[in-house]
């Protein structure tokens, strides 16, 4: 199993450029999927960490975020998917910049962008 801290390792060294090498090496699909996925949650972590004190840097991070998931190929994890605007790339923060509605005749929850104004439908199941 890949360890949280090997992750994070990977991560700093891939900032300075050198790490896609590194993981390439293992040779091995899944783990690097895995390594893959665990970025993409470090970094929504960090993003989300971040994003009221400054969203620019966070932005980056989400964008990052989306570079490996489009090298990589791999899904980003609804509870991230969920979170991050799809138009605006806004992490959305329930009373702070996004307004949360319960369609229950629809069976959705909508979340609205502050930012943008896009809204977004999670279908949720009783
Ligand atoms: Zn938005």
């Amino acid at each position: 199993m890949v360890g949280k801290h090997i992750a994070v390792w990977h991560f700093k060294h891939w900032q300075g450029g050198s790490s896609v090498s590194v993981i390439v090496m293992h040779g091995r699909k899944a783990l690097i999927e895995e390594i893959a996925k665990e970025r993409i949650e470090i970094l929504f972590d960090i993003a989300e960490r971040e994003f009221i004190s400054n969203q620019k840097l966070a932005k980056s991070y989400i964008s990052m975020m989306n570079k490996i998931r489009t090298h990589y190929r791999v899904g980003i994890p609804s509870r991230i998917k969920n979170r991050i605007c799809s138009n605006c790339s806004s992490i959305l923060i329930p009373g702070y910049n996004c307004k949360v509605t319960i369609a229950s005749s629809k069976g959705h929850i909508i979340y609205k962008c502050s930012v943008c104004g896009s809204e977004k439908h999670l279908h949720y199941r009783k």
